[in-house]
Formats: structure tokens, sequence, C-alpha cells
């Protein structure tokens, strides 16, 4: 039997644990763990996370779970980037946005596929230098990156419609506030290891409104650059 029209066959998709169905799969489990937005349901089917981590990693790329990525830090869980990124674009959707911790480049390219443009820092050099190759390669055109403390936002670029932080601090570090547009927002994890939670806060004036989100698991915010 010709194996090419086999109905069981590997599909121009890729492997079984790469395919259209394990992403399918992962945005029925987002959905089944509350996350609503239609938006970034469809952006997180759309995006190939398997390009994202080591090739040894793919067959799981579409589990809702975190993963390493080298240097002690890791991609984060699909579930955390749907949420954090609901939280993000909820109501108005930001035009420019400045992340934290661009990693593996994941969440970047999640929020460029929703917004005009995303601003990305990274301290690891190594991280920021294979997150770049992705964006080239998938010919994402909207992320500018930088190799920075994050600690510093990215002055030049300022005002931001919204920041998104992914390592965890006790709190938001003071330029970003200064960074973040009137009427912006920014979602971060805060709080010590082992008691972090989701955080919103929307800028008024000098007015901040704080909201507490789900417990999450994050690296945490370092300081300087490597
Ligand atoms: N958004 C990433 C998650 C990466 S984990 C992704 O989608 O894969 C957090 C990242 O934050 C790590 O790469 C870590 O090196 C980086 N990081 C930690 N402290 C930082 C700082 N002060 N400035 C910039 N990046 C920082």
């Amino acid at each position: 039997m010709n194996s090419l029209f086999h109905p069981h066959s590997a599909t121009p998709h890729g492997n079984g644990m790469t395919s259209q169905r394990a992403r399918d799969r992962l945005v029925a489990t987002l959905r089944e763990e509350g996350i609503r937005d239609p938006r970034v349901l469809d952006v997180i089917r759309t995006t190939p996370r398997h390009l994202f981590i080591d090739e040894a990693l793919a067959p799981r790329a579409y589990e809702n779970v975190a993963l390493p990525i080298g240097l002690g830090q890791t991609i984060s869980q699909p579930w955390v980037v749907a949420r954090m990124t609901e939280l993000l674009i909820e109501g108005t959707l930001p035009r420019r946005v400045l992340e934290i911790g661009t990693g593996s480049g994941y969440q970047a390219a999640v929020l460029a596929a929703l917004v005009d443009t995303v601003y990305t820092v990274e301290r690891i050099e190594e991280l920021l230098r294979l997150a770049r190759r992705r964006f080239r390669s998938l010919k994402i055109e909207n992320i500018r990156s930088r190799h920075d403390d994050g600690n510093v936002g990215w002055q030049a670029e300022a005002p931001f419609d919204a920041i998104m932080l992914t390592a965890a601090g006790e709190s938001v570090p003071r330029a970003l506030h200064a960074q973040l547009a009137e009427g912006g927002v920014l979602v971060a994890p805060l709080g010590p290891a082992g008691a972090q939670r989701l955080v919103r806060m929307r800028r008024t004036g000098d007015d901040w409104q704080r909201e507490e989100f789900e417990a999450v698991s994050f690296v945490p915010l370092l300081a300087g650059l490597r």
C-alpha cells in the first residue's frame, strides 16, 4: 500500500507531536483552564512553539508545561503565556509593547502577532542571539530586541502602551513605571520565590490601580548582563 495516501501517515504539518492536531489539543486545554480571549487562543494555535526550544524537546512542545532553554532559563508554560497576553490586551489593544526577558522569544512572537511593535530586552546574550535567529527565520519583522539589563527598561523607545515582565521580582523596577504611557498597562509576576502572583497595574496620571491574579512560578529578575 502506498503510505503517502494512508490516512494515518504523517502530514505535511510535521510529525505527530508538532502537528496541527497537537496544537489544537493544547488550545483545548488552555480553554478548559480558563483562557477566554479568542485572539490569544488563535495565536497560540498558529505559533510554532517547537521552533523556540531545542530539537530534542520538540516532542513536548505542545504540552502545557515550562521547558528548559539552557543557561538556567525556561520557556514559560503556554497557559502562563496565554494568560499574561490576555491580561495585557484586555480592553484596549496596545500598539507598542515592551517585554523584559526575551528568553526563547516565544512570548515576544505571540505578542508580535497581536500588536504593532514588540520591544524585548534580554540580559543573556546567547539566549538573545538564538531568539533573534528564530524571529528572522520565521520572518517576524515587528520585534526590536536589545541586550541589556531590563531593570532599566528601554528609555530611547519609551513610553510604551504596555509592559510585560517575564521574570519575577519583589516589585516593579522604578524605571519601568516611568516608561509606561498614560493609561498604559503593565503585567508581571511579582512576589518572593514560592509565592508569586500575576499582577496587572494600570496607570492613570500618577495613580496606579493594581489587580492580582493567579499564582505562578517564574525564574528571577536578575541584575546585570551576561
Ligand atoms: N519570555 C520568555 C521567558 C523567559 S524566562 C520566553 O517566552 O521564553 C525569563 C528570562 O528573563 C530569562 O531569559 C532571563 O535571562 C531573563 N531575565 C532575567 N532578568 C533579566 C533582566 N534584568 N533583564 C533582562 N532579562 C532578564
